[in-house]
């Protein structure tokens, strides 16, 4: 055991691991005799996942690595549980993560930080967060792959960390039913694991419509994105461009050639041709070895003969003010209700502060609620008094919907749900880093102010308040520098509303 995993006290207790791993087996004993020819039910049984902690369980504590919700074991699966379960996978277990997701490097938890390294010793580096619990279960092995949610990048930046891949869906792909909100029209659920063959297969099990959740693509809508996907034309010119053989179909073609061949031919199948690359997002704060792998996975994709196209996404630079405006103050409504009477764990505090019930209210919450939490819940109520209503939350939805609008003005895919003119010349996908540097050193995080941590999410919000798909894969390791954990380094593939299937292929394909 590494103590200092700290995986809900789950993961790394073999006598835990062997439980679940039995009880599994009754259960598949179970559907084996209830259907008895047919033993392996799908390609995914067996297939293990770790579950971050803010996604309901049944039989399994949910805590949202908060200790106002200590103890709490839902009597409901959420949906993605139920689908997971339903596909012949096995929830192994629940990954630790910042508490309600609010964090960057899994460090606020009820439950100790989550770290890669012995965070008592020099050279602990940040798994990321909020879902660096779930990370960690993948990189070492405890699953296969382990379902987080992403409001700000929360499942992006632990992948790029820790060098996995991480998928953060459109919004209202996969359910929500059964997850923990932190900010609503953020949330989403996405998937980490080693390779996006891997997330592609569990997102096929999890991008379903469900009733329990409004927000939920319905059927009707997917056909709706179905249809802005085919009215991006690729011109019969621009597919015919970049292809020369190397060689006549008939001669048998030498091993380069036949790799050169089959990219060729993923290419022509690919929807994609044209990626987009923000000038905005080289920003100054850029860790050197980050800029080096940008560009190199540039260069890489342009001799498979996709075309490198410079576009201008001038919110860029106002999004992570608006997100730290928007997240908190959905985050204070939506955790007014872990008061301690109505909802939460039992009260702390003896009962003679009871007459007093501000003391009853907001003595519970200081006592059970950490101090990240606790700063979110004040600026958010703040930007949502009648005062300041005007100057922070309002302004922040603004440019909102000014980040909408400037993705909406580049993708050559058309977006389902809003009226914005079509693009010509668009591109297909942008590529940006996904944090703007490697993993940080525990220690120095120790000193950093909350305002440096939010910081690492400059590359990750924009998606998120676009509700566009992205994704994270390793970078290209440099060839001067041996390669270690702290120059881990995630590029980030981001697509229109909707074109999640086109985000993954490229991943799993190109990159
Ligand atoms: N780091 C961001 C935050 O603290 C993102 C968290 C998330 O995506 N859950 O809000």
């Amino acid at each position: 055991g590494n103590p200092y995993i700290s995986v809900n006290k789950s993961l790394h207790d073999p006598e835990y691991l062997i439980g679940r791993l039995k009880r599994a087996q009754r259960l598949h004993r179970s559907t084996e005799n209830w259907n008895n020819y047919n033993i392996l039910k799908s390609a995914n049984d067996g297939h293990t996942v770790g579950i971050k902690d803010n996604i309901l369980t049944r039989n399994l504590p949910t805590t949202c690595a908060s200790r106002v919700l200590k103890g709490f074991c839902p009597s409901q699966d959420a949906t993605v549980t139920k689908l997971l379960e339903k596909a012949g996978m096995l929830v192994l277990a629940k990954t630790n993560m910042d508490e309600f997701g609010m964090g960057s490097h899994s460090m606020n938890s009820a439950y100790g930080p989550v770290t890669n390294g012995d965070p008592r010793r020099q050279g602990a580096l940040s798994v990321g967060g909020s879902s660096g619990g779930s990370a960690l279960a993948v990189a070492l092995d405890l699953a296969h792959v382990a379902i987080g949610t992403d409001t700000g990048g929360s499942i992006r930046l632990p992948a790029a960390y820790m060098s996995l891949v991480g998928f953060k869906p459109s919004y209202g792909m996969i359910s929500r039913y059964g997850v923990v909100p932190y900010a609503n029209s953020l949330d989403t659920v996405g998937i980490i694991a080693k390779s996006a063959a891997d997330i592609r297969l569990t997102f096929d099990i999890l991008s379903q419509p469900d009733a329990s959740d409004p927000t939920c693509l319905t059927t009707g809508s997917r056909t709706r994105i179905r249809m802005a996907k085919n009215r991006r034309r690729v011109s019969v010119l621009e597919s015919k461009i970049h292809f020369t053989p190397a060689f006549t179909p008939r001669e048998k073609a030498p091993p380069i050639a036949r790799a050169r061949a089959r990219n060729m031919f993923l290419f022509q199948r690919s929807f994609v041709r044209r990626i987009g690359v923000p000038l905005e997002y080289n920003i100054a704060e850029m860790h050197p070895l980050v800029r080096w792998a940008w560009t190199a996975t540039l260069s890489h994709l342009q001799t498979y003969g996709f075309e490198i196209v410079p576009i201008s996404l001038p919110s860029t630079k106002h999004a992570l003010s608006s997100y730290y405006v928007l997240a908190p103050a959905e985050a204070a409504s939506n955790l007014a209700k872990y008061d301690g009477v109505r909802y939460g764990a039992p009260r702390t505090r003896p009962s003679d502060d009871d007459d007093k019930a501000g003391t009853l209210y907001s003595g519970y919450r200081h006592d059970n609620l950490g101090p990240e939490v606790q700063r979110r819940i004040l600026l958010g109520n703040y930007s949502l008094s009648a005062g300041a209503m005007d100057n922070y939350f309002i302004q922040a939805q603004k440019i909102r919907r000014m980040v909408q609008k400037d993705f909406s003005t580049v993708f050559r895919m058309p977006h389902a749900f809003h009226d914005y003119a079509p693009v010509k010349n668009g591109v297909d996908v942008i590529i940006v880093p996904t944090a703007p540097t490697p993993p940080p050193h525990i220690q120095f995080l120790k000193d950093a102010s909350p305002v440096e941590s939010y910081m690492n999410d400059v590359f990750t919000v924009p998606a998120s308040l676009a509700g566009l798909p992205a994704i994270s894969v390793p970078g290209p390791r440099h060839p001067d520098f041996p390669w270690k954990a702290e120059r881990a380094v995630g590029i980030q593939v981001i697509g229109q509303y909707g074109d999640d299937f086109s985000v993954i292929y490229f991943a799993q394909n190109f990159l």
